[in-house]
């Protein structure tokens, strides 16, 4: 089978070092891709929106199936674009289609599609313009801290978490009568805070049966000990040792199997990844919020574990037999550690040299941020690299992903040394 995969990141790498070790795979090219993708197929220079461009090579190559990476161009309708036209509408394209993608593309249809099919999350009302006053007057009756949400793709800035009414208030004029996130904060989610432990839990589906994915969690801060600024992804792990079997249990039965329904009884055709961002509070799982792609850095650690043909079980997607598809997970745990440039998440340079990958011992190295330069790989984004190992227990692969990320050398790179170090 040739495949095009849509994207450039750490995740995109680690579905192109997943899919290149199946035996049914014949080319596999990425879309645009990066420096460290090339060993695992061709990189082809279009952008990810580009969708005619797409289309045109899926042709020009005799594509089998198109895997889309990000959000970005789901949300944007790469999917319906392959469907409208004749010529390319029968090849499989892995990722929802527009509608299915509004479940991360706005929130506040997410929030409606939940509280439609009963699906555990937080209280909460949507405001516009139309309701502006009537959103600051409800703000004066709800407990603090209160969460405020742009409807639409922020870049993953547009949740704030309210300490007082008075910024509330603040925050929501901003959002609504300012347009503090252009049209993604004209309409605002307001919803009622969960004090919990946040993970990932990742389905795949076929529009009527699924998978379940491994658990990943997430470490979004900066700083160690989860501090400082918050970034795209500084590291990952899986499983999650507080997912245990009660816990996920309760999550396939309240969580993913309405879910699946709920896209059926709607009549949203959905063939790809779930990605439902979980808050434990007390033993009870809680969405947070869905995204209709993998994430990254969770990616990194989850694809890995999956001891099955990842092209075996894509194809169930595209023909809607993922039921019979062979599906093994390894009991392994997998430590995801990413190396960015320093400065990030704020300025940062790139174009550094980077050496000694090749010393690392017993990782893999997914590329991010990274082009190549005159025959050299040099930095070329805020994320560079993510270094996941695979160990027997969670404190072994937070020490063996810690010194491999240490074998690497940039100017100015910075790693967490406690990725998982807080479940241990
Ligand atoms: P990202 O792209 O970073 O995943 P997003 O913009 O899609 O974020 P959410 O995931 O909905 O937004 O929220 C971002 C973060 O805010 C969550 O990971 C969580 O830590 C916090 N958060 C969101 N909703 C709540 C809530 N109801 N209670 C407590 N914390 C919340």
């Amino acid at each position: 089978m040739n495949i095009l995969i849509i994207g450039s990141g750490g995740r995109e790498s680690a579905f192109a070092y997943k899919l290149s070790k199946s035996p049914r795979l014949n080319q596999l090219y990425i879309a645009p891709g990066n420096a460290g993708t090339k060993q695992y197929g061709t990189n082809v220079d279009l952008k990810v929106t580009d969708f005619e461009g797409i289309a045109a090579f899926v042709l020009t190559n005799a594509i089998d199936m198109v895997l889309v990476g990000p959000e970005e161009p789901l949300v944007k309708g790469i999917h319906d674009y392959f469907l409208g036209r004749d010529d390319v509408k029968h090849i499989p394209v892995i990722g929802p289609q527009q509608q299915g993608a509004q479940l991360e593309g706005s929130k506040d249809f997410s929030k409606e599609f939940m509280f439609r099919h009963n699906i555990p999350t937080a209280a909460y009302r949507s405001f516009d313009k139309s309701n502006l006053e009537e959103g600051l007057a409800y703000l004066d009756s709800q407990k603090l801290p209160i969460v405020l949400k742009a409807d639409g793709l922020a870049a993953g800035k547009g949740v704030l978490i309210c300490e007082t009414v008075e910024d509330a208030k603040a925050e929501l004029n901003a959002m609504i009568a300012d347009a503090k996130f252009g049209d993604a904060s004209s309409v605002v989610v307001i919803e009622e805070f969960l004090k919990g432990i946040e993970l990932s839990v990742f389905v795949l589906t076929d529009g009527s049966s699924y998978k379940v994915l491994p658990s990943a969690k997430d470490y979004k801060r900066i700083g160690e000990g989860d501090t400082g600024l918050n970034t795209g992804g500084m590291g990952s792990i899986s499983p999650v040792p507080f997912a245990d079997e009660t816990f996920l249990a309760k999550v396939e039965e309240r969580i993913i199997k309405p879910t699946i329904d709920g896209l059926k009884k709607d009549n949203i055709p959905y063939k790809g990844f779930i990605f439902i961002g979980l808050m434990n509070v007390d033993g009870d799982p809680f969405v947070i919020e869905y995204n209709v792609r993998m994430g990254d850095p969770e990616t990194e650690s989850v694809l890995p574990r999956i001891e099955s043909d990842l092209v075996d079980l894509l194809e169930g997607v595209a023909e809607g037999n993922l039921t019979d598809r062979s599906y093994t997970v390894s009991p392994k745990t997998a430590v995801t550690v990413v190396l960015v440039s320093g400065g990030y998440p704020g300025d940062y340079e790139s174009g550094k040299e980077i050496a000694n990958m090749e010393n690392v011992e017993d990782s893999i190295v997914f590329h991010a941020g990274t082009k190549e330069v005159d025959g050299k790989v040099v930095t070329a984004g805020g994320r560079v690299l993510a270094i996941t190992t695979l160990q027997d227990n969670l404190f072994e692969a937070l020490q063996q992903a810690t010194a491999d990320a240490g074998r690497i050398f940039y100017e100015r790179k910075y790693f967490r040394k406690d990725i998982g170090f807080d479940l241990i």
